[in-house]
């Protein structure tokens, strides 16, 4: 085997990435590599991570002599002639079992050198943040922090605390390499559908009729449930609560009567209604909003604030666009004036949203401008003493509701032909896909500028309408309660 073969087997810091994420994904990655493609909006994440280690690079070569490594030896030399920065560190020690490449090698007073990694993050408490920088210290073998340039543009330094962390994630890499059975995972609604190995753990997940893939059993719950004798979702949907033992994240009657009805909504593909869905009273707005994470202060830019007026129509929809980040705060004050003309308009308003995004960012946006005693503000936030108008559909869905998926996302219900059955124009639309259109439109030219903001338009318009169709469902559902094709529950 040659050296560069031998180099394969050695632990990287990188790989701290698949095995925080997953044990097996990191046993996958060993034993069954496999070649995938990367989407559209990691990408962009990775872009945006070497971007930032360039703007970072650009940094330090204001202050100090910056020298690029090309190799383990030319490192080494650089080390040894005491470059005050070393640019694309190549480490190795055999003896360890490591190998890392580190953004920087920085020079301390003592001659020593740190360790520095530039990351978009800016959450210093990243699991995986503190493994791959620890890793380096292992390597350089001395008592220097590690150092990370996080993406809002502070720094976090880690020392001797994560070393149980490390420690613990050498130990099970050496295992993972000489272990011949895939490790024993539950699946996770979050982190599955984003993983490369997805179609091929869901095989095995469906062929186990796996409690993990009940949406609100944890792998800790399903873990306990399989102790407990319960092992798949058809012998929970057949459990009396009352049998069922606590275990982690399923305590209590009620909880346990849930988890029951939500195994039984999967097996027979029905809607169960557990109380009254209640409305709010008013005319109804739909609301929804697409943000930029990548912003350069990281703060995000709403590009988008999308609406749906009635009645409700595709020619219905109103929107605040906004090119850039430069004109974020014009933006905001549009849309405000936009929801004072509707409050004027219609009186009595309801702004509907799905999930708590849209009220969350409100706020932000508020303290970003310094303005939560503006009265639209005030009144949005529900701070003058009235019910704000904001109404979270998805909250009134899962305290309500017991449907037959996986998730309780828009589209996930949205797009169920059992139930809303409403699909979007853009098949591969969504979130990210959305965030992946801005940041070719900021850099597309005036032709391409129009075609990328229509393509968006039209998503956000058909996510509008998800959310009215959405709507108009939710109050069929009394009158399918007559003819008894809703199963009503006492839970
Ligand atoms: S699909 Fe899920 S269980 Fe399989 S490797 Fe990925 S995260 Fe782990």
């Amino acid at each position: 085997m040659t050296q560069q073969e031998n180099d394969l087997f050695l632990i990287k810091p990188s790989d701290a990435v698949s095995w925080v994420f997953c044990v097996r994904r990191a046993w996958l990655d060993m034993h069954l590599a496999t070649d995938f493609v990367v989407d559209p909006f990691m990408q962009l994440l990775f872009d945006a991570g070497l971007q930032h280690e360039a703007n970072t690079l650009r940094r330090l070569q204001n202050d100090h002599d910056v020298q690029q490594a090309t190799s383990f030896d030319h490192t080494r030399a650089l080390m040894q002639l005491g470059v005050s920065v070393i640019y694309q560190a190549k480490l190795r020690n055999r003896e360890k079992g490591l190998i890392g490449y580190p953004d920087f090698l920085i020079r301390h007073d003592s001659g020593l050198y740190q360790a520095a990694d530039a990351k978009l993050t800016q959450n210093k408490n990243k699991k995986v943040l503190q493994i791959q920088l620890g890793v380096y210290r292992q390597l350089l073998d001395n008592s220097l922090p590690a150092v990370v340039y996080l993406g809002d543009g502070t720094t976090a330094s880690y020392s001797d605390e994560v070393n149980t962390q490390v420690s613990a994630f050498i130990q099970s890499m050496r295992r993972l390499r000489v272990q011949t059975e895939q490790p024993h995972v539950h699946y996770s609604h979050s982190r599955c559908r984003i993983c490369p190995y997805y179609a091929y753990c869901l095989t095995q997940f469906e062929a186990d009729d796996s409690l993990s893939l009940l949406y609100g059993i944890h792998g800790r719950t399903a873990e306990h449930l399989t102790q407990a004798g319960i092992q798949t979702i058809s012998q929970l949907a057949a459990q009396h609560a009352e049998k069922i033992p606590d275990v982690p994240h399923l305590k209590g009657l009620q909880r346990k009567q849930r988890a029951i009805i939500q195994a039984q909504s999967v097996q027979s593909g029905k809607v169960f209604l557990l109380r009254d869905i209640v409305l709010p009273e008013g005319v109804w707005i739909h609301f929804d909003i697409e943000d930029n994470p990548l912003s350069s202060t990281r703060d995000r830019h709403v590009y988008l604030w999308g609406l749906l007026v009635p009645p409700f129509t595709a020619s219905d929809f109103d929107y605040v666009w906004t090119d850039n980040e430069a004109t974020d705060y014009q933006g905001w004050l549009a849309f405000l004036r936009k929801i004072q003309q509707y409050r004027v308009r219609y009186k009595s308003v309801v702004l509907a949203h799905y999930s708590n995004h849209e009220k969350t960012t409100i706020k932000k946006y508020a303290e970003r401008y310094h303005m939560l005693d503006n009265k639209t503000v005030q009144w949005l936030l529900g701070l003058e003493g009235e019910t704000s108008p904001l109404f979270d559909m998805q909250k009134a869905v899962r305290d309500s509701l017991i449907l037959p998926v996986q998730g309780y996302g828009l589209k996930e219900i949205c797009k169920h032909p059992e139930l809303v059955n409403f699909q979007w124009e853009i098949e591969a639309s969504g979130s990210q896909w959305s965030v992946v259109q801005f940041n070719n439109f900021l850099v597309a030219d005036e032709h391409d500028k129009q075609r990328i903001k229509s393509e968006i338009l039209a998503y956000n318009r058909d996510d509008v309408i998800a959310t009215r169709k959405l709507e108009v469902w939710l109050r069929t559902l009394s009158t399918q309660r007559v003819d008894g094709s809703v199963d009503i529950i006492d839970a």
